[in-house]
C-alpha cells in the first residue's frame, strides 16, 4: 500500500463553480459531483439538484446523478469527489454525511456558506466512520 496523500489540488475554476452554486442554492444545501481524468487532478464540476431540498441534508437527485455519471463515463473520466454545502454551519461532515459516504476512494468536499459568502471549503476522506481531513491546495489553470 502506498502512502495516503495528505493534500489534494483544487483548480480555481472548480472552486469558483462550487462557490457560485453554493450561493445560488442558499439557504438550501447545494450538491454536485467533481470528475477527474485520473484520480489526481479534478477537471469538471457538475452541479446537481438536491433531492431533499433541505438546509440540513442533501441527496444528489437520481436523474441528475444518472446524467452526470453517463457524461463522466463518456469522457473517460472518474468521479473524484462529491461536493455539498452547509448553509450556516461549519464545513465538517455531519453524522448524516458520514452515514451517506459509501465510497472510500473519493473525496468529500464541504463548503460552509453564509448568505453572500463562502466562509471555508474543506476536504475529507471518509472511511467507514473514520474522517481524514485533506489539505486543499488551490491552483490556477496557468500554474498547471
Ligand atoms: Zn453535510
Amino acid at each position: 500500500m502506498g502512502k495516503e496523500e495528505d493534500s489534494l489540488i483544487l483548480p480555481s475554476a472548480i472552486k469558483d463553480d462550487i462557490i457560485q452554486h453554493s450561493l445560488q442554492e442558499w439557504p438550501l444545501e447545494a450538491c454536485g459531483i467533481i470528475s477527474s481524468s485520473e484520480q489526481v487532478e479534478p477537471s469538471e464540476y457538475y452541479p446537481a439538484r438536491n433531492e431533499k431540498e433541505s438546509s440540513q441534508e442533501y441527496s444528489v437527485h437520481p436523474q441528475d446523478l444518472f446524467k452526470i455519471l453517463t457524461t463522466i463515463e463518456k469522457r473517460g473520466e472518474k468521479v473524484w469527489a462529491v461536493f455539498h454545502s452547509h448553509p450556516g454551519k461549519t464545513a465538517y461532515p455531519s453524522s448524516f454525511d458520514i452515514k451517506k459516504a459509501l465510497r472510500d476512494d473519493i473525496y468529500y468536499l464541504i463548503a460552509w456558506v453564509e448568505r453572500s459568502e463562502v466562509k471555508e471549503i474543506r476536504a475529507f476522506k471518509i472511511i467507514g466512520t473514520r474522517i481524514e481531513e485533506k489539505e486543499i491546495e488551490e491552483k490556477n489553470r496557468d500554474d498547471l
